[in-house]
Formats: C-alpha cells, sequence, structure tokens
C-alpha cells in the first residue's frame, strides 16, 4: 500500500517550505492539489516530476475512491492545498478519514498554518484557545454565533477575509463589547505582515483610518471572557464590589 502525505505549504514566504515537505513533494507519485494552477510553480520549483491532480471542496467527495485505489496498489500521494496547512479551513478531511478507515498509512508533515503563527506572534493567551474557523457571512447567522461565544473562556482564533471585516468588528463591538482584547494579525510571514492591538471599535477605528490595513490575508483573534467582566445580563465587576461593601455594612 502506498502512503499519504498531507504536506503544509508556505503561508506567504516561500522559505518556510521544510525541508522534508521538499523531499515528500519530489519522491511521490501523484500530488493532489486544491488548485493545480496555483500550485504548478512550487512544484516546479523543488522538482518535483510528479502527477499532479485537482482536489478541492467540490470534488473530493468523489475524487476521494479514486485516489484511494491509486494508494491501494502501491502508489504515494502528497496532498496540498494553496497555502498552509491541509485541512485546517482546507480540503482533505474526506480523503484523511476514507484513508483511515481503509487502513491506509497516512504521514502528515508539520509546517506552517496560519493559526499557530497568529497565535505565537500575538501575545494573547495561548494556554486554551477555540479555532473558530471563518464566521457565517450572513449577518443574523454571524452575531448568533458571537452570542454562543461570547462566555468562552479560551482565546477565540477566527480567520477573516478582508471583504467582512468591517462588519465582523462591528458585530464584536456590539455583541462582545468594550472590554475584550483584540489581535489582528496580517499578511503572515510577508512584506506588510502586521499585528494590530485594541478592543473591537479601536480596531475599528484603525481600518477606517487607514484603509490598507483593511486589505490580505487576516487572522482575528478575541482574548477569552473573564468572569469578572461586565455581561449585560450580570452586574460588573465594580458594582458586584460595591454590593459586597454595601452588604457588610447592613445590620
Ligand atoms: N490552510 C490554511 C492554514 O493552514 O492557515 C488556511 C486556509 S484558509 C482557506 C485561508 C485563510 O487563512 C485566510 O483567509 C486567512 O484568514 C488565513 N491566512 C492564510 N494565510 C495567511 C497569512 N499569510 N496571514 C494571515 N492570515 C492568513
Amino acid at each position: 500500500t502506498g502512503t499519504l502525505y498531507i504536506v503544509p505549504t508556505p503561508i506567504g514566504n516561500l522559505g518556510d517550505l521544510s525541508e522534508r515537505a521538499v523531499a515528500v513533494l519530489r519522491t511521490v507519485d501523484c500530488v493532489a492539489a486544491e488548485d493545480t494552477r496555483h500550485s504548478r510553480p512550487l512544484l516546479q520549483q523543488v522538482g518535483s516530476k510528479a502527477r499532479v491532480i485537482a482536489l478541492h471542496e467540490h470534488n473530493e467527495q468523489q475524487k476521494a475512491q479514486t485516489l484511494i485505489e491509486q494508494l491501494e496498489q502501491g502508489q504515494s500521494i502528497a496532498l496540498i492545498s494553496d497555502a498552509g496547512t491541509p485541512l485546517i479551513s482546507d480540503p482533505g478531511y474526506v480523503m484523511v478519514r476514507a484513508c483511515r478507515r481503509q487502513g491506509i498509512p497516512v504521514v502528515a508533515l508539520p509546517g506552517p498554518c496560519a493559526i499557530t503563527t497568529a497565535l505565537s506572534g500575538a501575545g494573547i493567551a495561548t494556554d486554551r484557545f477555540t479555532f473558530e474557523g471563518f464566521l457565517p457571512a450572513k449577518p443574523q447567522q454571524r452575531r448568533k454565533q458571537l452570542e454562543l461565544l461570547k462566555t468562552e473562556v479560551r482565546t477565540l482564533v477566527f480567520y477573516e477575509s478582508p471583504h467582512r471585516i468591517l462588519h465582523t468588528l462591528q458585530d464584536m463591538a456590539e455583541v462582545i463589547g468594550p472590554e475584550r482584547e483584540l489581535v489582528l494579525a496580517r499578511e503572515l510571514t510577508k512584506q506588510f505582515e502586521t499585528y494590530l492591538f485594541g478592543n473591537a471599535e479601536q480596531l475599528l477605528q484603525r481600518l477606517h483610518d487607514d484603509s490598507n490595513q483593511q486589505r490580505g490575508e487576516m487572522v482575528l483573534m478575541v482574548a477569552g471572557f473573564q468572569p469578572s467582566e461586565q455581561t449585560s445580563d450580570e452586574p460588573g465587576a465594580e458594582a458586584q464590589r460595591a454590593l459586597r461593601v454595601l452588604c457588610e455594612e447592613l445590620p
């Protein structure tokens, strides 16, 4: 049986492709790429002679069986996405699951991923975090999702698109409130890599003042809920303290 390799590719800086990733891309029989046109230059650069086939969210279900048959015949396959780690808001889940169910070896290589890069550079709590992927595009669903996440104590990590960042920040300002620290990590590993810090209102202002900051690829991180924080349904820390003092004074 062949092996399915999961191979992360750079999220901007080509120097982040690992030696091991290069070796795998050079030796496999086939590369399954999210977008073959996008990935050809990278494959050419590393000297990969592998056959390249397209595996994206629209054909993964249908292609999986053909690829499984090739693996069963002893061919090895590397799965790559346009950027970063496959399966992380990218295709690959159907393939890996099918391989695991059928006892076909899967080897995942570690490598570039926007989540870990953003978290490790942000200076926000990383001991516990929850990756939320992209928020829903529809305003009502997005706000509902934020309502559900409002009292999550772990750091929240979102992928966001330049088209929606202003709406998302606006919704966060309203739903999550002004006390929460946010970090917007843009264009990681690239020339214009930037981290912006502040609450939702402040980030919104910053993006309005400088529309360049609305561009590019971005990861939005939100500090987790702290039980002392004021929510609309509960008295805030200050009010609770005042209440305790008053109670002590009561006969
Ligand atoms: N599989 C990829 C990974 O491992 O990070 C993520 C793929 S997802 C379709 C694309 C999203 O990842 C972008 O919209 C952005 O939110 C985030 N992203 C990818 N590259 C990035 C970068 N260089 N800087 C900031 N965010 C990035």
